[in-house]
C-alpha cells in the first residue's frame, strides 16, 4: 500500500480510516502530535521525538497509557504496511472521546492516530524564499500541540507570496517559522533563537547544533533581529522533512549566499549523520 492510518487498534488506508466526532482532537485540537522520517523503515531519531512528545502529554496533562515500546510497535507496523522506502510519519495522541465540554472529561481513554505516506528527502541545493509575519501564536510553543491554526494561516500567506516558509518575530526579534526552526550562520557563527517557550524545540535544530559544535563551528543561542536576519551570511531553515534548507530571498529580496562553504559543510555532515544513525551506507 501506499499509504496507510491507523486509529485505536483499526489498520486501514487514509481514504478508509475514520475518527469518531466527538475524539477531543475533533472540535478542541486537544491533544499533541510528533513527526519522523522513515527510512527503509527504519526511524530516525525516534528518541528525540518520543522525549518531546512525552513532555507535551505532561504539558497538556494526557494520561496515554502505552509504553514506549508498545507505540513503537504500532508505529512500526505502520511503517512496515507502506512500501515506500523514504516516509513520512505522523502520530497524534488526543485526550480521549467525550461529550464536548472544556474541562477534561471525567471518564476518557487517549486515542492514538497515525498514519504514514512516501515523502522523498528535501532536495536541500536550491536556495528558497520566505517571507515575514508576526509572531501571532500562544505562549508555549515548544509544546507539539494539534493547535496550529496560527501556523496555518501563516503558511497559507508564505504560499500566496510565493514563499516555503514565513519566518515569524516578535517584535522584530526572530523566533521560528511556521514549521521548523531558523538558523543564521554571520561570521562563521552558527546562531539561532534559544531552546525556550517561543520556539519548538526542533530535534533537527539540536542536530545541527550538536554537529556545529562537533566541527568546530562556535555556536550562540541568542535570539537575533530581522535586520540581522537580513544581513545574514546564510539562512537554513530546519525540520525534519526539511533536513536544512537554504534560504535565498526575503521576499523579493536577494539575501544570504556569503558563506556557501560553511554551508554546505554543515549540511553535508548533517545528511552523514543521518545516514549513519539509520545505518543505511548504499544511499544514493
Ligand atoms: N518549529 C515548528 C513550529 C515546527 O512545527 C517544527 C516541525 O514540525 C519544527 C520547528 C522543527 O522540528 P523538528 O526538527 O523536530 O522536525
Amino acid at each position: 500500500m501506499e499509504n496507510i492510518g491507523y486509529y485505536n487498534g483499526t489498520f486501514a488506508s487514509l481514504e478508509q480510516l475514520t475518527i469518531p466526532a466527538l475524539d477531543r482532537g475533533v472540535y478542541f485540537g486537544d491533544g499533541v502530535y510528533e513527526a519522523l522520517r522513515v527510512e527503509r523503515h527504519r526511524f530516525f531519531a525516534l528518541q528525540e521525538h518520543l522525549s518531546r512528545f512525552r513532555a507535551s502529554l505532561a504539558f497538556l496533562r494526557i494520561d496515554f497509557m502505552m509504553t514506549d515500546a508498545e507505540l513503537t510497535q504500532i508505529l512500526q507496523q505502520v511503517a512496515d504496511r507502506v512500501e515506500s522506502d523514504s516516509q513520512q510519519l505522523y502520530f497524534q495522541v488526543t485526550r480521549g472521546t467525550a461529550i464536548r465540554t472544556h474541562a477534561f472529561p471525567e471518564k476518557a481513554e487517549a486515542n492514538l492516530l497515525a498514519f504514514t505516506r512516501g515523502v522523498p528527502l528535501a532536495d536541500l541545493t536550491e536556495y528558497r524564499r520566505v517571507t515575514v509575519l508576526a509572531d501571532m501564536r500562544w505562549g508555549h510553543c515548544n509544546i507539539k500541540s494539534l493547535n496550529l491554526i496560527p501556523s496555518v494561516m501563516a503558511a497559507q500567506s508564505a504560499k500566496e507570496r510565493g514563499c516555503a516558509e514565513a519566518v515569524f518575530h516578535k517584535n522584530g526579534l526572530v523566533s521560528e517559522c511556521s514549521s521548523s526552526n531558523l538558523l543564521m550562520l554571520k561570521d562563521g557563527v552558527l546562531r539561532t533563537a534559544p531552546a525556550d517557550a517561543q520556539i519548538l524545540p526542533g530535534v533537527t535544530r539540536a542536530h545541527f547544533l550538536m554537529l556545529a559544535r562537533e566541527l568546530n563551528i562556535p555556536v550562540d543561542e541568542t535570539a537575533f533581529t530581522l535586520d540581522e536576519m537580513e544581513a545574514a551570511d546564510e539562512l537554513m531553515i530546519t525540520s525534519t522533512s526539511a533536513h536544512g534548507l537554504p534560504v535565498g530571498f526575503v521576499d523579493d529580496r536577494a539575501v544570504c549566499r556569503r558563506d556557501e562553504a560553511l554551508l554546505r559543510k554543515l549540511q553535508k555532515a548533517y545528511r552523514e549523520y543521518f545516514w549513519d544513525t539509520l545505518g543505511i551506507s548504499d544511499h544514493i
